[in-house]
């Protein structure tokens, strides 16, 4: 029991699964050690149903509560997209991992155009409009592994792992074509609107994310300052 336990919860896959010991083993140090390597409860024999069975569902209330504060802490609410918060989460991981098997890893940062321009002529509820369709569009052109994050405002961020600059070029220009054939129909008028995107990949050297999101951001100051709707 203690092996399995100690296997369920040493797994990335499998930790969050939450283990109730049944047992005749009764003393306070199996207890105690069975809590210690994960145990969510530690319920002796002889057992009675109806209690095995509340304890049982507390626990699954509970983490029913928890992925729900999980999730609501880690998306943007009005696209759905990752939030801040969650990069610096999966941007640390996927560091370590690509230092561990020697990978690449890739990060776009995008930026809409003139988006002030939008609100201003459009108003702020046709400017949401445009980032809900902007983090739709996006979702639909990249992978299931790829990643996408709201920043703020109307700034993105997509983790592409095992992926080079090269091939996220790719995916970078199919997602600015698309983005740029978006036609939200307002009372005023179509509005259509590009973005830019900067790209940039990690290197043996970059021991946090941040120096690589500055990297990506340089790329993308230089598509906005050489004429918008670009990937640089
Ligand atoms: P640039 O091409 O240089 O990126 O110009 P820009 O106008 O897009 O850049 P700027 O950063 O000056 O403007 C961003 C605007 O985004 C300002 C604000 O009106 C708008 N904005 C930020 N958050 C939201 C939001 O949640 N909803 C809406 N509708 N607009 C937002
Ligand atoms: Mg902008
Ligand atoms: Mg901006």
């Amino acid at each position: 029991g203690y092996e399995v336990c100690q296997m369920i919860k040493g797994n990335d896959k499998t930790s969050s699964i939450p283990i109730v010991f049944l047992t005749a083993n009764s003393s306070n140090e199996d207890e105690e050690y069975g809590l210690e390597i994960g145990a969510t409860d530690f319920i002796r024999k002889p057992i009675s149903p109806r209690i095995l069975s509340a304890r049982v569902s507390n626990i699954l209330n509970l983490q029913q509560v928890t992925r729900k504060l999980e999730l609501i802490a880690s998306t943007d609410p009005l696209t759905g997209a990752f939030n801040r918060r969650h990069l610096d989460l999966v941007g640390m991981n996927e560091l370590s991992r690509s230092k561990r098997n020697n990978s690449t890893f890739t990060i776009l940062m995008l930026d809409i155009d003139h988006f002030k321009g939008v609100n201003d002529t459009y108003g702020h509820d046709v400017g949401d409009e445009a980032l809900i369709e902007t983090v739709a569009v996006i979702k639909k052109n990249i992978r299931g592994e790829d990643l996408l994050f709201r920043l703020g405002g109307e700034e993105f961020a997509v983790m592409l792992p095992e992926t080079t600059k090269l091939a996220a070029f790719d995916t970078a220009k199919r997602i600015r074509i698309a983005i740029s054939e978006i036609v939200i129909q307002t009372p005023i008028a179509s509005l259509c609107f590009t973005l830019s995107i900067g790209i940039a990949e990690n290197t043996p050297a970059d021991d946090n994310i941040d120096v690589i999101m500055k990297r990506a951001d340089e790329a993308l100051y230089r598509a906005k300052s050489s004429g918008r709707n670009k990937v640089i």
